[in-house]
């Protein structure tokens, strides 16, 4: 019901419609009508009422809605199957269960909070209310090894979109931690479902630390927000379909064997390129030079005129002259 008045507002294009026709068009009472306009305004729709003339809709919510997210979305596949919860313990957890049930390419998960959201290695991720916490999965037609890739093409479109929408400059912390002014804005989590076969079927869990204070983090993380960077409210279903979209230029264009693009973008966003790194792995830390990275996603370290490669599962990356055992 909600979402067919809204249709029906929608279709006037921010014109009028009486509480006359929108209860004969839906076939409920007015005061059903007047009660249902109550909800969406408490959801943080902008509806304009005035008497003998009707309602009109001004605008969306900033909060994730489903419908607002669906108007704005211009994908072909990414979010055109999209399930939507207020709560969820992890989007990517979901999102896993629901594979064995043959969801398609393209499907989303989306939570307003995550209870036990996790990052890497079960690390914890917090998840409060005003972020967008999101799950994606991707069955693209790439070889196993560029499949992996699709890390690196999802950290090239969150800082892209980033870009984009708040002119911010972001950047990519390799692997693919997205940070702005050198904190951690934004995550992504890569996992495989199922056996990994001829058809790869990827989850990206994608956290974008949204509408609300790196205050409320529980431990002191060298995190940031958008509400802290920008100093106001964005429009959260706005983020996300313009990720949605970014993010599938880029599995299209990987589908299409573009790998030194994809390179070549990641590169403009890395930061500490030529720069002296520390690299903790097993217990021993290479200091170098950060050349970039392989086309299998690998860091490069020049050691004094030594290259050495280093994937991301197995190593810790600090800035030269910051390092810090953890
Ligand atoms: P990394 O690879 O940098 O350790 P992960 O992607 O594994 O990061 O994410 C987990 C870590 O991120 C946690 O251990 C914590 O330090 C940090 N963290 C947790 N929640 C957030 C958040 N909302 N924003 C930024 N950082 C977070």
């Amino acid at each position: 019901m909600r979402n067919k008045i809204l249709d029906v507002l929608k279709n006037q294009q921010g014109e009028f419609v009486s509480g006359e026709s929108l209860s004969q068009a839906l076939s409920i009472t007015r005061a059903a009508v007047w009660k249902q306009i109550q909800g969406l305004k408490e959801a943080g729709y902008e509806i304009e009422g005035q008497t003998r003339k009707g309602y009109r809709l001004v605008g969306t919510p900033c909060a994730l809605d489903l419908w607002a997210l669906q108007q704005e979305l211009r994908t072909q596949a990414l979010g055109r199957q999209l399930f939507f919860f207020a709560e969820l313990s992890s989007t990517n957890d979901l999102l896993k269960d629901m594979v064995r049930q043959g969801r398609e390419h393209g499907t989303v998960v989306i939570a307003r909070r995550q209870t036990t959201g996790h990052g890497r290695m079960q690390r914890a991720w917090e998840s409060p209310e005003g972020g967008l916490w999101l799950s994606l999965l991707l069955k693209p037609r790439l070889s196993l090894g560029d499949a992996a890739k699709l890390t690196l093409s999802t950290g090239v479109a969150l800082a892209q979109t980033l870009q984009d929408l708040y002119g911010l400059a972001a950047g990519i912390k390799w692997p693919n931690d997205v940070v702005v002014q050198g904190r951690k804005i934004a995550g992504i989590l890569g996992e495989v479902a199922g056996e990994w076969t001829t058809v790869q079927t990827l989850i990206l869990g994608i956290g974008v630390n949204a509408n609300f204070s790196g205050q409320t983090f529980s431990s002191k993380l060298p995190a940031t927000t958008l509400q802290d960077i920008l100093g106001y409210e964005v429009n959260l279903n706005h983020l996300a379909a313009q990720l949605l979209f970014n993010l599938e230029k880029e599995v299209q264009s990987l589908e299409q064997g573009d790998v030194q693009g994809l390179i070549q973008r990641w590169t403009s966003f890395a930061v500490g390129i030529n720069q002296p790194v520390r690299i903790e792995r097993a217990g021993t830390v290479y200091a170098g030079i950060f050349k970039g990275i392989r086309e299998d996603g690998e860091l490069i370290l020049d050691l004094e005129g030594q290259e050495m490669t280093f994937s991301s599962g197995e190593v810790s990356l600090r800035a030269g002259d910051q390092y810090s055992p953890e």
